[in-house]
């Protein structure tokens, strides 16, 4: 019912080159006390979308500042997953009615995970809906032994009260609460003390380290992308919070100016998301038969790597999100020197400031003005890059993450009973 997941090495000193030795030996020292902690991680899914991203760089990084730490997926199977991701939408405010049918699965399956649980923890970190009931399954015994967090990393700025009320009844069950802004944690009643962590990108992953112009230049080769024309962008999964329709709405409004642009859709397919495959059917009938219209994803071999190329080769990044919990891809994509056009929703007001490190918009034809300006503009678009980067590389890198974890770790291991 639970899955380890292997998660490879990574040395918290090659992050001093980015981020400076001063952070790197400060984590070093508040990682001393917690010598040992084990730390379990459980999550949906260990492919595709954001919790997996995280998972693969700080996990790893724990482990090297000498915690013990552990990741585990559930084995929900599809009818469970259909559930949860019904639950995912209403959180982040779509219309769903959830019956008494779906909360006796999505309860029964949390039950087996918790049953299933063998790992003895220090601290278990829940991250999204899916797992989240597991912890009110445990038995007392062994719940005072482990501090349980709950990370949401879905966007809760206006979700559906019912599925909110529904879901704060496992609350009393967590020692805390992450969420990643403070208007996430207003629609629950009953959350003590929410933390507000924002997520960040790991530097030195395949998918954001440097690129040289000729490496990324083979890569759109090798993909058969024109890297003599205008090229926007947008890496999401299939869904239809990430506004699929959108972007190509968008591109076709810039493309009755901009008559060589093109546009790359860039998606892989979680696990945990049986939509994925139906939206990606539906998105490439609304694309039509447009051959500048061009569909990615890691079944087709588009992996890390190629994103990396692709963000760096794209002239314009769109994000078009309806919600968004935080929205790794923008600051990846900021990283790369990319002012991001974004909605002006969630997490991405996190990391774009409008008109300075990229352009936070509303509607499709907002969109369509913003990618068009960035276009012909190149050297304006180039100054907003620059601050882009500079912005993500001040709030939004891995180091920061893990010095938020490791207080929260300190301050929960403090806390006795
Ligand atoms: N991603 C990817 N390939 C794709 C689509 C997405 O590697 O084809 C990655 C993307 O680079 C990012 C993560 O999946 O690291 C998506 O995280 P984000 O927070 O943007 O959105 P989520 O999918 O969690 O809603």
């Amino acid at each position: 019912m639970l899955t380890s997941v292997p998660f490879g090495l990574r040395k918290i000193e090659d992050y001093s080159q980015v981020v400076g030795e001063q952070l790197i030996s400060e984590l070093k020292k508040k990682a001393e006390t917690l010598k040992g902690l084990k730390v379990l991680n459980i999550s949906s899914t260990a492919f595709g979308g954001g919790v997996a991203e995280l998972l693969y760089t700080t996990a790893p990084l724990m482990v090297n500042l000498g915690l013990d730490v552990k990741w585990q997926v559930i084995n929900g199977y599809e009818d469970f997953f259909t559930i949860t991701k019904n639950i995912h939408n209403g959180l982040q405010g779509m219309d769903f009615v959830l019956t008494e049918q779906m909360i006796k699965m999505y309860e029964e399956r949390n039950k087996s995970f918790a049953e299933n649980l063998e790992d003895e923890a220090d601290i278990i970190i829940v991250h999204d809906p899916q797992p989240m009931a597991m912890s009110s399954f445990i038995i007392p015994k062994k719940r005072k032994k482990a501090k349980w967090i709950w990370r949401a990393h879905v966007d809760l700025s206006s979700p559906q009260q019912e599925v909110v009320d529904y879901v704060s009844k496992f609350i009393p069950y967590y020692d805390a609460v992450i969420v990643t802004l403070p208007k996430y944690s207003e629609p629950f009643k009953n959350i003590n003390k929410p933390y507000f962590i924002a997520p960040t990108i790991d530097p030195l992953s395949i998918k954001n380290k440097d690129l040289s112009k000729s490496a990324t230049e083979e890569i759109i080769d090798r993909l058969e992308i024109d890297k003599n024309r205008p090229i926007m962008c947008q890496v999401s999964r299939f869904d239809p919070w990430k506004d699929p329709f959108g972007v190509i709405d968008t591109y076709r409004l810039v493309k009755k100016e901009i008559k060589d642009l093109q546009l790359l859709m860039v998606a892989s397919m979680a696990v945990d998301d049986p939509e994925g495959w139906h939206y990606f059917e539906k998105t490439a009938r609304y694309a039509g038969v447009d051959p500048s219209i061009n569909f990615f994803s890691n079944v087709t071999g588009v992996g890390n790597v190629e994103v990396n190329a692709i963000q760096r080769a794209s002239d314009v990044v769109i994000q078009k999100s309806k919600r968004e919990g935080f929205g790794l891809v923008v600051s990846e994509a900021m990283w790369k020197f990319k002012p991001v056009v974004g909605t002006k929703v969630g997490g991405i007001t996190l990391q774009i400031k409008d008109s300075e490190n990229g352009f936070l918009i509303e509607t499709t034809e907002e969109a369509a003005k913003k990618v068009k300006f960035l276009i012909e503009n190149k050297e304006k678009a180039k100054e907003m890059g620059k601050k882009a980067h500079i912005y993500v590389k001040d709030n939004f890198l891995t180091p920061r993450l893990l010095n938020d974890w490791l207080d929260i770790f300190t301050e929960l291991s403090e806390v006795t009973g």
